[in-house]
């Protein structure tokens, strides 16, 4: 099967969160079921070196402003189409914020211009191969879909995944004529959200299949408190609807084999963890001698993360024994609130402002626990890194992190089946009395050392969910031949 993935982030070439890890991982966990990937993305600067080397498959005069070209290269075991498009790609800073702050004010073409160009690749743009099958990710490959739609001509059916509804790409509604569409598309069951031209809203609507990234979540994205004011679509696609737990790469994520640690363990030899802790120690400027939980967090610093309630619930986590090592950037004001409190409780509190994978790997490595206290979380991918560097998560029950941690409760606990701590609601108090209930499972090092190794024996790789994917598509190609609905 030959797959076309279209999105706006692939790592390990360009990433700013969850989205491009899995766009990433999805290729070499679907290549062993005989399914041929290649990502779509646009060439930014970043991907300079990366294009060196590739061949031109198509050509366009004038892409909504310039000329752009597709170049087909392979990169990192991935195959890559990359969109050449200099007026729209080739400039500084973030992939998505222009430098005077907000979103580049472009965007609306930038990314319909990745969506035009996939409809086309889609449609036999490229010499000698079609896709049997498409998946958009996310808004920005969400007019995918309506492209396809548009052309008239029989087409590969498509997917879209959702990994985060509260970005939706929406517009001024006089861009679908911009970006060449049927003004007939602009309607309450289309492309129009509110009157604005919705990317994500039109990806769902015209979609033959959409997933998003948990299956609590996906229950979740039919409610008004998730579902951003997408809820009625989502619940009207009904069974269209899957969630699919995202898997983490196990080689990258490896504890036995990872370069950024001082020393390498497994679930049978887990001493060498301490080195790693005393690493992280040293680089946060946190005291050796505290006897409590070191907790990490790696994370965009958002409200969505819930970080704000984690600086209220500081003097709780401080007076609990406890130390925090947060690596993070995103809101000014968390970003000043964070190294504020680094300053009120040092050696206790250690901050890193910034963006860098290879310290996040220390930290999962280092770290006793990681806290993800979202306010909604889709799927998360930190917490699934701390299960497997032995680093318990202690989550809000959200999305993804209900899916996928045990909440050590007297149950679980008899069981032998726990994994972390869960706590809902998401409030500062029950956050504070997750951090008491954690510092008190930690004291207990007998249990503690059950939880960890429990979640460094937990599946979190791709093995389950490539396989739902490869059911969904094999359902949207069985219902296309037959000429059905998928
Ligand atoms: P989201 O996509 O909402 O940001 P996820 O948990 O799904 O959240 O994925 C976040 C990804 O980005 C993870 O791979 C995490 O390790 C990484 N990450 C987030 N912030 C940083 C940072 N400051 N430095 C390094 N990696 C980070």
């Amino acid at each position: 099967m030959k797959l076309l993935s279209v999105a706006s982030e692939c790592a390990p070439f360009v990433k700013t969160g969850g989205l491009a890890d899995v766009v990433g991982a999805l290729p070499g966990a679907l290549a062993p079921h005989g399914v041929q990937t290649r990502v779509m993305l646009p060439r930014y600067p970043a991907l300079a070196g990366v294009a060196e080397g590739a061949s031109q498959v198509m050509h366009y005069d004038d892409l909504f402003g310039g000329p752009a070209r597709l170049l087909s290269v392979r990169a990192s075991g991935i195959d890559l189409l990359l969109l050449e498009a200099t007026h729209l790609f080739d400039r500084p800073g973030s992939i998505y914020l222009s430098p005077q702050g907000g979103d580049w004010p472009d965007n609306v073409r930038r990314f319909g211009a990745l969506c035009r160009v996939a409809a086309d690749a889609a449609l036999g743009g490229v010499a000698g191969w079609v896709p049997d099958v498409v998946h958009a990710h996310d808004w920005q490959a969400g007019l995918v879909p309506a492209y396809l739609k548009q052309s008239g001509a029989p087409t590969p059916p498509c997917m879209i995944t959702v990994h985060n509804i509260a970005f939706q790409g929406l517009f001024d509604a006089h861009n679908i004529g911009v970006l060449g569409l049927s003004g007939d598309f602009f309607t309450p069951d289309g492309l129009e959200y509110f009157g604005h031209l919705g990317f994500l809203k039109g990806g769902i609507a015209f979609a033959d299949k959409v997933t998003t990234v948990s299956p609590t979540y996906a229950r979740e994205l039919t409610t008004p408190e998730f579902g951003m004011g997408l809820e009625g679509l989502i619940a009207a696609r009904g069974g269209d609807v899957t969630g699919i737990l995202n898997g983490i790469d196990t080689e990258i994520w490896n504890p036995a084999a990872d370069a950024d640690l001082p020393q390498r363990y497994t679930t049978e030899s887990l001493a060498g963890k301490a080195a790693s802790r005393a690493a992280v120690q040293q680089r946060f400027g946190l005291d050796q001698t505290a006897d409590g939980p070191l907790y990490c967090v790696i994370s965009r610093l958002t409200t969505q993360k819930g970080l704000d309630l984690l600086i209220q619930a500081l003097p709780a986590l401080v007076g609990d024994g406890a130390q925090l090592a947060l690596l993070g950037s995103g809101d000014k004001g968390m970003e000043a609130d964070f190294i504020a409190a680094a300053h009120r409780y040092a050696g206790r509190v250690g901050v890193i402002i910034g963006y860098d994978e290879a310290l996040s790997h220390l930290l999962q490595g280092g770290a006793d626990a990681i806290l993800v206290p979202s306010r909604f979380e889709p799927c998360g991918l930190t917490q699934l890194y701390g299960l497997r560097y032995g680093t318990v998560p202690v989550v809000a029950r959200s999305g993804g992190l209900a899916d996928t941690v045990i909440d050590a409760n007297p149950a679980a606990l008899a069981m032998g089946c726990a994994t972390g701590v869960q706590f809902s609601p998401v409030t500062r108090t029950a956050l504070e009395q997750a951090i008491r209930r954690t510092g008190d499972l930690f004291r207990d090092a007998a249990e503690w050392q059950t939880l960890v190794r429990n979640g460094m024996r937990q599946p979190v790789g791709w093995e389950q969910s490539s396989l739902a994917y490869l059911a969904l598509f094999g359902d949207m190609l069985a219902a296309k031949r037959d000429g059905t609905a998928a």
